[in-house]
Formats: C-alpha cells, structure tokens, sequence
C-alpha cells in the first residue's frame, strides 16, 4: 500500500486518476481506518488530503462559510463565526464521535462514508449546503445530498473528490437544529436523525424552511409536504402537528436490533417537531 499527499487539487485528482490502482482518499480516518483495521477495506493508496491548500480552512464567503474537506468537527465548535450562523449543522457535526474522534472526524468524511445514519448529512441538506467537487476539468458545485447515492455508494467519479463544502447566506432571522435519537446517551448510531432549517420574517411567520431526515432511508429525506406545512404558519402547535405526520408520512426505515419501523417513523415526527421548536427559537420566534 502507498500512502499519498499531495499539495495541490491537481495533483490530487491526477493521482486518483492514475493506473496506481485502487486508491482511497484520507481526511480523519476515524471511518477509512476502522474498515482496513477491520478487513473490510484494502485499498492500494491512500490519498491524503489534509496538505492541499485550503483543506484546513474555514472562509468566510458571499455571506456564507466554506469549510476545507479536512475541517474536524472540533474546529468547527471552535469557531464562533460559523456557530453563530449554523448552529444546527455546528451540532450535528459536534455529535460524531468522541473528543478523540472529534479532533479528526470532517463533516465531508461523513458525507463520502454515505452511512445512511451519518449524523452532520441531515443537516447540511436542510442548510441547503453545496459540495465543491475536484476532477480532472476543475471544480463543479452540487448539492450535498446528490453525493451519497445509497448505503456507502456516492456519485463521485474516480478521479474525483470533494474539496470543500458550502453553507450559503441566509437572512438574520433564520435558524437551524439537528436532532438524533440514540438508545444510549453519546458514541452510537442514530435510529432517527432531523435536520432543519427555517426562516421568519418580521411578524415571525415562517418564509421558508428544510427538513431533511436520517436513518430512516437509504439516504437523507428531504421532507417537502414538512417544509410546507411550516410555510406561511407562526410555526404553531397545528403546524408542528402538520410537520411531525409530513415526516412520519415520508420515513421508510428498516427494522433492526436498535429500532422497529413503527418506532422509526413515529420518532421521526417527534425529533422534527423539537427541531422545528428549536431552530423556530434560534431564529427569534
Ligand atoms: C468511535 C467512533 C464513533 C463514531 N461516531 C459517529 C457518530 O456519532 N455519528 C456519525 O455520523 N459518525 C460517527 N462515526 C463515523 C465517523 O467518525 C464519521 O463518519 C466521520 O465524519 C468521518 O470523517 P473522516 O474525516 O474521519 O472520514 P474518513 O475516514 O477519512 O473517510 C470516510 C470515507 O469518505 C471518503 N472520503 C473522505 N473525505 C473525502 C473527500 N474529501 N472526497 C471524497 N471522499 C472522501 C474516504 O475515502 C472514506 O471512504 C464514528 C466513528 C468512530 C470510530
């Protein structure tokens, strides 16, 4: 096996696209190496990219943040500026993991692994975030919820990557959470994950909003009969009442050890409507 790191986006993608062989990109590891710890993956490179330029780097953008594809959770609650504006997606990505796991896991490895249960996905589709994609011809932008195409697959091409993603601007009176349920209290997969983002005008009626669950399909719902039953409403309990059946409606979970469908589809009603209360607060309601 050989291990990889260039300096450079083209020397990234030209490498992926090399005859080398098979080749796995490494931002924090704490998913790639548990799976070649455990046998379950043999790559022969790996790719680091935590030396490429502004991988590291947390920007302030046209009003929004961009955030380098090696950006760990930690330094994601570290920074106030970003916090400020994103609470909900700061959380999420604060929920990964341990304090260990935090200081390396990124929000992009959560993206890429395409675990239908990745805990920072549902809330950086209802923060419509945009991921930066690095290939031969440059880069492209697409939404983050066109990369996971279902459990551990994603659209990205071979000599392609994800370089950084975006949260855009949004008006001052907005404001995002993410929710799970876990059976224990911390370090566990989510049964059922909510992400939402929504914004209120002057008199706090809601103008907009996202609702994005996790774990109950093989990849992130956007939940639109949800975000409506928000809009045009003071985001109250018939609303909420509206919300919670929308995305009970929408959930198609499996049933497993940790969760029956039932449980599934009625928890992801119940964590939107908390969510929805939160970011409704957050965005001063
Ligand atoms: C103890 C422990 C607890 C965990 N708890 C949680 C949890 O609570 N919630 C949760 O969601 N996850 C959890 N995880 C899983 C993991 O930490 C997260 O998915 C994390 O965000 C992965 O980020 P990473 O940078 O470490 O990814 P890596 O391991 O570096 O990469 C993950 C996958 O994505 C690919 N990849 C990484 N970056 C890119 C890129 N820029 N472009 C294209 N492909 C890329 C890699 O090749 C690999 O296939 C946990 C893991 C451990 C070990």
């Amino acid at each position: 096996m050989r291990y990889h790191a260039p300096a450079t986006l083209e020397d990234a993608t030209q490498l992926l696209g090399s005859d080398l062989g098979d080749c796995r990109i490494l931002a924090g590891g704490t998913d790639l190496l548990v799976r070649m710890r455990s046998g379950f993956a043999e790559p022969d490179n790996i790719l680091d990219i935590k030396r490429i330029d502004g991988m590291r780097d947390i920007t302030a953008e046209d009003g929004g943040w961009r955030l380098g594809a090696a950006v760990s959770g930690a330094e994601m609650g570290e920074h106030a500026g970003l916090t400020a504006d994103w609470p909900g997606v700061v959380e999420a990505a604060g929920l990964i993991g341990s304090t260990q796991i935090q200081g390396r896991c990124t929000v992009v490895g959560n993206l890429c692994n395409a675990s239908p249960a990745a805990d920072s996905v549902p809330a950086l589709v209802a923060a419509r975030a945009t991921a930066r994609i690095a290939g031969p011809n440059g880069t492209r932008d697409i939404p983050v919820e066109d990369v996971p195409t279902g459990p551990g697959k994603t659209s990205l091409a071979k000599d392609e990557f994800v370089a950084s993603v975006f949260l855009p601007a949004r008006p001052d009176t907005s404001g995002d959470a993410y929710l799970r349920f876990i059976p224990r209290t911390e370090m566990d997969i989510a049964v059922v994950g909510c992400g939402l983002s929504l914004t209120l005008d002057g008199d706090g009626t809601c103008t907009d909003a996202r609702v994005a669950l996790g774990a109950v399909g093989p990849k992130v719902i956007i939940v639109e009969d949800a975000a409506k039953a928000l809009m045009g409403t003071k985001v109250d309990e018939a609303a909420l009442d509206a919300l919670a059946a929308a995305c009970s409606a929408a959930a198609t979970p499996i049933a497993d050890k940790r969760g029956t469908v039932e449980f599934r589809t009625h928890v992801s009603g119940v964590l939107a409507k908390r969510a929805a209360k939160i970011a409704a607060s957050r965005a001063g309601a």
